[in-house]
């Protein structure tokens, strides 16, 4: 059994505010509490499952942690597993204490409740850009891309601190909230020093920097099938982040980019070539070679009409890319272009000047 999304445990939006994550939890603690649903063994896995994901939503450092690895940063970074409700209600009996009668402060969020969850959990998936030719991307090709991952630092767990030891917080003396005096009122906040958590390290782990992460660099073989195009996506299954204890793994999803090329432009499955030609050879007409895809292919030659007007199509049948689907090419599309000389030899501009008096007489 995968586990759940923690915000789909809660039901709230990913971008939950501090005051909505306590309603949405407290609603449903309040619904499963064991108080309330005596020897009912689903009730009280709901109520523990709702509990680990507001411990994790609620703690900033955890839910940033999870925003960005998922359930597989948490489990390594000491995620909060709550083997009995006694545990639940020691860390947040502030919540519910008043209905229920546990009062004051539950304790430091993450002082004793660092258990394992013995819960697969599927790998994240992973995304990767491949620069293929336009050639690779029509015929296909062998590649390989970067597919590196960050994860939770392995020599200090993630927790950013050396030998992972912690300190509990001398901001907040390790409640995680500091009070201050608003008026006649005194007001509490997380604790900016330890972000809530409580505690702190006693020095940055020498490895990650105090950041808590460590790069795995890896490179995956792709297979590109003849035909694929700019953006299309080739998913390789099994291919993302590790899964943890026997999850399975995330899937590397390949985005394809395409190199411009000298010759072509890509419509599809077409291909457009800018045939460029002189005033004579527009009027006059004639046989033209066309460049074809491919290395080593031979050009092709097309037959240009006298007469041909800039924007005309000439159509080469079955020249063009590959069907991804392997049911034939497209076509080879050669669009006229009449290029008009900024440059002129005196032989050349006498010859235009004599066509020019020509067309006068003729009109
Ligand atoms: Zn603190
Ligand atoms: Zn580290």
């Amino acid at each position: 059994m995968s586990k759940r999304d923690y915000y789909e445990v809660l039901g709230v939006a990913r971008d939950v505010g501090e005051a909505e994550l306590k309603k949405a939890y407290r609603k449903l603690a309040l619904q499963y509490h064991p108080d309330r649903n005596p020897d009912d063994p689903e009730a009280e896995a709901k109520f523990k499952e709702v509990s680990e994901a507001y411990g994790v939503l609620s703690d900033a450092d955890k839910r940033g942690i999870y925003d960005r690895y998922g359930h597989a940063g948490l489990s390594q970074g000491g995620g909060p597993g709550f083997n009995n409700v006694e545990d639940i209600f020691s860390h947040f009996g502030d919540i519910f204490g008043d209905l229920f009668g546990f009062g004051g402060f539950g304790g430091p969020f993450g002082g004793g409740g660092r258990r394992r969850v013995d819960m697969p959990v599927r790998g994240d998936d992973l995304r990767a850009q491949v620069t293929l030719t336009l050639e690779e991307a029509a015929f296909g090709a062998q590649k390989e891309v970067e597919a590196g991952y960050a994860a939770p630092c392995s020599a200090c767990q993630g927790t950013g601190a050396e030998g992972g030891e912690l300190d509990t917080c001398g901001t907040c003396q390790g409640r995680g909230q500091v009070a201050y005096s608003r008026g006649a009122f005194m007001l509490s906040s997380t604790c900016p020093a330890c972000r809530g958590r409580g505690r702190v390290p006693k020095a940055a782990c020498s490895t990650c920097e105090g950041g808590g992460e460590e790069l795995i660099e890896r490179r995956v073989k792709v297979t590109i099938p003849a035909g694929i195009d700019e953006g299309q996506s080739l998913r390789l299954a099994g291919q993302g982040q590790p899964g943890q204890r026997g999850g399975p793994p995330g899937h590397l999803f390949v985005v394809v980019d395409i190199e411009p090329h000298a010759h072509f432009r890509r419509d599809g499955v077409h291909l457009i070539y800018e045939l460029r030609l002189s005033f004579p050879q527009a009027a006059l007409g004639g046989k033209l070679p066309v460049p074809t895809l491919g290395e080593g292919s031979e050009p092709v030659e097309v037959t240009v009409p006298a007469g041909i007007q800039p924007g005309e199509h000439l159509v080469v049948r079955g020249q063009g890319v590959p069907r991804l689907d392997g049911r034939g090419r497209g076509d080879l599309i050669a669009v006229a272009t009449v290029d008009v000389p900024q440059k002129l030899s005196k032989k050349a501009r006498e010859l235009l000047a004599e066509l020019q008096a020509t067309f006068e007489r003729e009109r």
